[in-house]
């Protein structure tokens, strides 16, 4: 896999979700082409220890059971998204949000589908994190 540095942007992300309560697990999710073992390497390099928030490996089925997610504004966000408004990579177009949600690599993996003015990539909702300055 490439490395792609990480973008100012990406980090103050990482960082306001560690913040939130997120794992670095939970975390791959939000950071497209970033491997566990790079956003772990990333809080390290922070001075933040990850590897306090792992959580145990499950065994058994690969189908990950929706369970309680740290409360955070953005999993909130993304946890009431109508399931009818989620869109497929081939089904977004320019006025649909591309925040990406759950795990490139699964089946279930899917965009936001909001609607997005045609000059920002993102809903509004997910602007708000996308663009945030601290
Ligand atoms: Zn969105």
């Amino acid at each position: 896999m490439a490395k792609r540095s990480w973008s100012i942007d990406e980090v103050e992300l990482l960082k306001k979700l560690w913040a939130d309560g997120f794992s670095a697990e939970d975390m791959v999710s939000q950071f497209r082409g970033k491997t566990r073992n790079a956003i772990c390497g990333k809080l390290r390099r922070l001075g933040i220890d990850a590897t306090a928030r792992l959580k145990p490996k499950r065994h058994g089925p690969t189908i990950r059971p929706t369970r309680p997610r740290p409360v955070a504004e953005l999993a909130i966000i993304n946890a009431t998204l109508p399931p009818n408004q989620l869109r497929k990579l081939q089904g977004l177009d320019e006025t649909t949000c591309r925040w990406p949600l759950g795990d490139p690599r699964h089946d279930s993996f899917c965009f936001c589908g909001g609607h997005a003015p045609v000059e920002v990539p993102y809903c509004s909702a997910h602007s708000s994190f996308a663009y945030q300055r601290s």
